[in-house]
């Protein structure tokens, strides 16, 4: 019998995660990427002695990793080294006050006691809950497709609703979070949305089942940066026989009566009996199918938010931070705000530092730092970059002065600046949102593009645009389902909805 062919538009990881899988599978698979390097979000480079990783860098729940390998049979210290971080992330606020976020659950909540009072035994009894939440819940919701009955028609369907009580539905994150006597704890477990681009304020309580995995489950970090997951996974691929074209941007995809047989690449037809679509899926409609109407339609859901960064070579040591560090803004609610409603630029941002140096001094100069400086924004295609850029440099420096009490702009020695416009121009993620779409209303997740297209046969979708969303994890739980749906529809047939 032929091998039947795969075609992955994009090398994002969930693309290369797709790719693994389908080879896996038996397909003869081929990857078109329309950048001259893997990994989308997730590359890297170097300026001036200084590495950079240019997107993610928070690494968690490496088991997704895992997975892709045993499933391939290889050994994963062949691809990947990496290691669980003692601190999960340093935050700083605008009172003085400084707390080590330990991945040791009782070590952080003793911390947050004895830094801002709030008891311990709230820390630990939230994160029970949220250890709770997340074992009875994201099974369902992050290795299955929401959009298939055979999902519901399941014991385990029965026992993730029964534990999603009236509160992780009809509370937003915040109002949950007010359970918390102090304002520092609120605000650590508020932040929390923004690991998947949402406003606290207005997303269900169910984000509380994020801290688990930070606190409780742990941080990690892999050897030689983030760039290394992408590394890994590609090497993994290429050694199960993937092919990958780059520079070889997808222009559309042939699906005459509703069945997707091939794509067009540099005016080239390719014929495949599986597309998996790693492109935004706003990109995918609009572009690729030239569906204007359903595309609009994918914009209803609001995008998640996107970000301002400045990569920063600095010619000293800073010893009071970590690989990971908050600066919270003072007024938290009206930084969401801005975010979010009135989309402009906050004069006091909450600012995040990642310094990979802290731990492979090698990433640095001798007695430097890269740091990497981020600030969360609207998702926008309308900044004026130069007026955005000075304006959000005058006040990151600012807030790094005032918290760091330091002159920082006499350290900076190298600088290259991330914007929503380049990060769209870069990955195709529609006005540069980091994540897809947020989780700012209760049926979000309902709400996102499944993992499969309704009217159209053969053609997938994988990657942060798509259901279960973005984020490295679940971005490669998306290609888990990628790959069980395609697996369920040769055996089965799939209808298509008309
Ligand atoms: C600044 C920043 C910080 C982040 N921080 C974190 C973090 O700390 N932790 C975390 O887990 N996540 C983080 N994220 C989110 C995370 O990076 C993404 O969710 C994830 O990497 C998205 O992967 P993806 O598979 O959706 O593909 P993407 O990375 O979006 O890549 C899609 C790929 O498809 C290609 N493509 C698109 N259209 C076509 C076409 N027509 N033809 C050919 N190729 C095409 C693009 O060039 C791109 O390479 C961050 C993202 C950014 C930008």
């Amino acid at each position: 019998m032929q091998q039947k062919k795969a075609v992955i538009i994009g090398s994002g990881v969930a693309g290369m995660a797709s790719a693994i899988r389908l080879a896996v599978q038996g397909y003869a698979v081929t990857v078109y990427e329309k950048n001259d390097y893997p990994g989308g979000k997730l590359s890297a480079f170097k300026t001036g002695g200084y590495h950079f990783d240019a997107g993610p860098s928070l690494f968690t729940q490496p088991q997704n990793i895992e997975e892709l390998f045993t499933l391939a049979n290889e050994p994963i210290e062949d691809y990947l080294l990496y290691h669980k971080i003692d601190i999960a992330c340093k935050y700083f606020f605008e009172n003085g006050k400084e707390i080590n976020a330990y991945s040791n659950k009782d070590l952080f909540a003793n911390e947050v006691q004895d830094k801002t009072g709030e008891p311990k035994e709230n820390i630990n009894e939230y994160l029970d809950r949220s250890e709770k939440l997340y074992n009875n819940v994201a099974n369902i919701f992050l290795n299955y497709s929401l959009h298939k009955k055979s999902t519901w028609l399941h014991t385990r369907a029965i026992r993730a609703f029964s534990s999603v009580k009236f509160p992780y539905i009809f509370k937003s994150l915040n109002q949950y979070n007010t359970s918390f006597k102090t304002k520092e704890t609120q605000q650590i477990f508020n932040r929390f949305a923004t690991y998947n681009g949402s406003n606290p304020y207005k997303a269900p309580a169910m984000l509380s089942l994020i801290p688990h995995l930070e606190q409780t489950e742990g941080a990690y970090y892999p050897q030689g940066g983030m760039i290394n997951i992408t590394n890994a996974l590609y090497k993994l691929a290429l050694k199960k026989g993937v092919n990958f074209h780059f520079n070889a941007p997808v222009e559309k995809i042939i699906c005459p009566d509703n069945i997707a047989v091939g794509v067009v690449v540099n005016y080239e037809n390719i014929i495949a009996d599986v597309i998996v679509s790693n492109s935004d899926v706003y990109f995918t409609y609009k572009h690729l199918l030239s569906n204007s109407i359903k595309a609009k339609k994918i914009l209803r859901q609001e995008r998640s938010s996107s970000a301002l960064a400045f990569y920063w070579g600095i010619n000293k040591n800073f010893p009071q931070l970590e690989l990971h560090n908050i600066l919270f803004s003072e007024d938290y609610a009206a930084e969401f705000e801005h975010i979010f409603k009135s989309k402009k630029l906050y004069s006091d941002p909450t600012v995040y530092i990642n310094i990979t140096s802290k731990i492979e001094k090698a990433q640095a100069p001798d007695g430097c730092e890269n740091w990497f400086v981020m600030i969360n924004v609207p998702a926008t295609n309308t900044y004026n970059v130069e007026e955005v850029k000075a304006a959000a440099r005058k006040n990151i420096i600012e807030k790094l002065n005032r918290i760091l009490k330091t002159d920082i702009a006499q350290h900076i020695v190298t600088e290259t600046f991330l914007h929503p416009q380049s990060i769209e121009a870069n990955t195709g993620s529609y006005l540069g949102s980091l994540y897809g779409t947020s989780s700012n209303s209760k049926a979000a997740a309902f709400l996102r593009h499944p993992n499969f297209t309704k009217r159209i046969k053969n053609l997938y979708c994988c990657g942060g645009s798509v259901h279960p969303g973005g984020g490295i994890p679940l971005c490669l739980k998306s290609a888990k389902i990628v790959s069980d749906l395609v697996k369920h529809d040769i055996k089965n047939g799939r209808k298509i909805h008309a």
